[in-house]
């Protein structure tokens, strides 16, 4: 570990387990043990706040994915996992949510450290929503249902459907929520009594390495639950095509994503893709200004803006426009920027250094292109990869920083007239994963969300969360739900049975 990292981990102080957790050599889970990559290679682990090394886990290789693989279908095939009773798999998610609650503090710590997001932020919303979707999921698997149908064929017969779990799930994820989307892959097919091979993203990939070890703390049995780390170009696709892989289930940038799919399909794999968003804020003359100003703590600057359904476009009714960026500003001006340990913390750096440079370069694209800057525009000075707080105003659907994702703090505002003409702007984008209506007008509410093309639209909010709503985008943000009831049957095959009745 480097002496700044030591220092700055010293300076907030963690709990002795996560010292011993990040002191240790790390290990990846493969059929219930624990081993190096095949090749011996690692990957360096840097901490964000401070730009030094951390640590390394392995990098596997495509040896090591076939060993998770063919784990995960025997467990699948032949293991007590497929005995087991839905009443047992329910139990035993329940144990996995009871022992990521009384992890929580130190998982929280471990996720803050490889990511940087700010720590209780992480608490409650990573860990502890985790915990609760585990909950969830563990709650149908009891109640996995077929139907019997009345068939009009001759004679006497009697018809039903059966509801099967798929098989064997490859799961890949991204690092901006790398535990709570892991579990968000997790949580169904475990539930409905698939197995599972997962591949986190490489730069943080600590925190589903300390998850294993919760999985066999509680007696996930063997194959079950399979955690392979490295690079996706190394092993992302290799896992995607593998002949033993029944469903993949994808979230990512969508440029990955259309590869992750094409993998997927020389199998006729089964896929869910979540991807990427460019998600618009609507907000009516009637809205309130101070309101919505202080939504954008959440929409966009929560976790560094590093979210996929951030609300990045923000168009206002031309009458409050001026009086919005001026509370907008406001709000992003008072943002405490710190490393994530800090308790002051509100928002962290950014993932990496390429993900700072990435910001700065849209940053730049923007002034070039006409927008006006209000406030940030700048990374800070010194060691991490903190980025402002940033507001462009004046914005045009045609410029850069409104048509592509840039996945850091940028919030970009623009004017609007008319009703037709903010639906037209807001839907003119590749993306459709959320939008937001700020209105006190329900008539109007319902005639914008109605023709919106997003898979989520929040009305005087934004994506707010929750464990029973479905979660997927329209467009290129992918296809398939991610929670919710919608989701487990993206790990259902459905069998239809007849009987002839003599
Ligand atoms: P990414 O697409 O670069 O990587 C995602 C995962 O895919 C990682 O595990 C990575 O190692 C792996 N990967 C990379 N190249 C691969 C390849 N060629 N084959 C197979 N796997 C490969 O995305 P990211 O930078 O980790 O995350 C940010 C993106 O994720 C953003 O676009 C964001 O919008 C999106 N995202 C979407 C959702 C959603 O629910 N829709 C949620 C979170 C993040």
């Amino acid at each position: 570990m480097d002496a700044n990292v030591k220092r700055m981990l010293e300076k907030y102080g963690i709990t002795a387990e996560t010292w011993q957790f990040l002191n240790k050599e790390k290990e990846m889970y493969i059929d219930g043990a624990w081993s190096h990559a095949e090749s011996g290679e690692t990957i360096d682990v840097i901490e964000p706040s401070t730009g030094g090394f951390l640590t390394r886990i392995p990098s596997a290789t495509c040896g090591d994915v076939d060993r998770a693989v063919l784990a995960a279908r025997s467990a699948f095939e032949d293991s007590e996992w497929s005995r087991l009773k839905p009443n047992e798999r329910q139990k035993l998610i329940h144990r996995l949510a009871d022992a990521l609650e009384e992890h929580a503090q130190i998982i929280a710590e471990i996720e803050t450290i490889d990511n940087g997001k700010a720590l209780q932020g992480c608490l409650d919303y990573d860990v502890l929503g985790a915990a609760d979707l585990l909950r969830y999921m563990a709650g149908w698997a009891t109640k996995i249902q077929g139907t019997t149908r009345s068939t009009s064929l001759p004679g006497e017969n009697f018809a039903c459907t059966l509801k099967e779990p798929i098989g064997v799930v490859a799961a890949i994820v991204p690092w901006n929520w790398p535990l709570n989307m892991a579990i968000w892959k997790l949580a169904a097919p475990l539930a409905v009594g698939c197995t599972i091979v997962l591949k986190p993203a490489q730069l943080t990939s600590l925190s589903m390495i300390f998850f294993a070890s919760l999985c066999e703390k509680v007696g996930i049995p063997k194959g079950v639950v399979n955690i392979v780390t490295g690079s996706g170009s190394a092993i992302g696709g290799y896992l995607a095509s593998h002949p033993e892989v029944n469903k993949v289930s994808f979230t990512g940038s969508t440029d990955v994503g259309r590869e992750v799919g094409r993998f997927a399909l020389q199998n006729m794999a089964r896929m869910t893709l979540e991807l990427g968003g460019k998600s618009p804020i609507l907000v009516f003359a009637d809205a309130d200004v101070t309101t919505v100003a202080e939504a954008t703590r959440w929409s966009i600057f929560y976790n560094s803006g590093q979210i996929c359904s951030a609300g990045s476009r923000m168009y206002v009714h031309k009458s409050i426009y001026e009086k919005t960026l001026e509370a907008l500003a406001s709000v992003a001006q008072s943002i405490r920027l710190r490393p994530g340990l800090d308790c002051d913390c509100e928002m962290g750096p950014v993932i990496s250094r390429s993900a700072q440079e990435s910001i700065m370069g849209y940053i730049r694209k923007g002034s070039e292109e006409g927008a006006r800057l209000i406030c940030g525009g700048h990374a800070l000075d010194g060691p991490g990869f903190f980025v402002a707080p940033t507001v462009f105003a004046d914005c045009r659907n045609d410029m850069t920083i409104m048509r592509e994702e840039i996945f850091g703090p940028v919030l970009c505002v623009a004017p609007f007239e008319d009703e037709n003409e903010v639906i037209r702007l807001a839907n003119d984008s590749i993306y459709g994963l959320a939008a937001s209506v700020w209105t006190k007008d329900v008539s109007r509410a319902i005639r914008v969300i109605t023709r919106l093309k997003a898979g989520s639209v929040g009305v005087n909010c934004h994506d707010p969360d929750d464990n029973s709503m479905p979660f997927g985008g329209y467009k290129q943000s992918g296809f398939g739900k991610d929670r919710g009831t919608e989701q487990l049957e993206h790990f259902l095959e459905t069998k239809t049975l007849i009987f002839k009745v003599d």
